[in-house]
């Protein structure tokens, strides 16, 4: 408190027109904090997500209006550049979504994460998560009136996610208002099938019996199987942006931001900055 109120304070003094430079802001206690301020404190990240869930709705209303032939589920054996999808005849239209940090914010289990307590490392600290009471979640900025709008719509809302427990998942599915979530319906967890965290199994079997018409989540692993392997970061980047793939960003694959995990966070800065496209005043190297 006191050092927030110091910081209020000499804001002020700064904004009178006191020459003396701002105070530096406070520096990030470890490299997670970054991606946290983003993605649950700030209105930037509020705003890309309620960018996605419009885009989804509208998109999805759309199709309502003009059912597709094709879902956008590849079907087996495509590659991401020659997609082929799972066909959509005689099917009822659904729209699947991830859960954690596509439709749920894990709150509970970020701010204890930053405890840092080594007793309680991942898998077991997440099993435990998984099993709470739901209390410590919100869902993502627009999720609850974009889910509330796709059932308006006769679209048949399901979730896909890597969680286990799928008792625990539905239980926070509906502490944040999102649900209902029922297994082995209207929920797929990832021991329903035995291909780890890989939900193609899982995509293909509810594409059966859906035209899957909006896929939403925060990793590419959400929208195919195929983004999964061993890749550096320009190799999945190159993925995404392949010409066939490129077209779905938006139209029938929605993605949500997550810079506090995930596969996204890797590659050194050579990785990341081409060699090309480097810069540093004249005269230094
Ligand atoms: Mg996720």
């Amino acid at each position: 408190m006191t050092l927030a109120l110091g910081f209020a304070l000499s804001g002020c003094v700064v904004a009178v027109g006191n020459n003396s430079p701002a105070p530096p802001p406070p520096a990030a206690t470890n490299s997670k904090l970054a991606g946290m301020q983003y993605l649950y404190g700030s209105a930037e990240a509020d705003a890309i997500s309620r960018q996605a869930w419009n885009a989804l709705v509208t998109y999805a209303a759309d199709r309502v209006r003009h059912p597709p032939r094709d879902s956008v589920v590849l079907e087996p054996g495509a590659t991401l550049d020659a997609p082929r999808f799972v066909s959509c005849t005689g099917k009822s239209p659904a729209a699947v979504f991830d859960v954690d940090e596509t439709v749920l914010l894990n709150l509970g289990f970020e701010q204890d994460d930053l405890t840092g307590r080594a007793d309680r490392a991942f898998p077991g600290r997440w099993s435990a998560w998984e099993q709470s009471d739901g209390h410590a979640v919100l869902p993502t900025p627009g999720a609850a009136a974009a889910i509330a709008d796709l059932r308006t719509m006769g679209v048949t809302v399901i979730f896909n996610t890597n969680r286990d427990d799928s008792a625990g998942t539905a239980r926070a599915i509906d502490a944040a208002g999102l649900g209902p979530a029922v297994h082995g319906d209207t929920l797929f967890v990832r021991i329903d099938t035995n291909t780890g965290d890989n939900k193609d199994a899982r995509r293909w079997r509810i594409a059966e019996r859906y035209c899957v018409i909006a896929m939403g989540g925060d990793q590419l692993g959400d929208f195919s199987d195929l983004f999964n392997g061993p890749a550096s970061a320009s190799e999945r980047r190159a993925r995404a942006d392949g010409p066939r793939v490129a077209a779905l960003w938006g139209r029938g694959w929605f993605v949500f931001p997550n810079p506090v995990y995930g596969k996204a966070l890797k590659g050194s800065a050579d990785d990341i900055f081409p060699a090309d496209r480097r810069w540093h005043p004249t005269g230094e190297q």
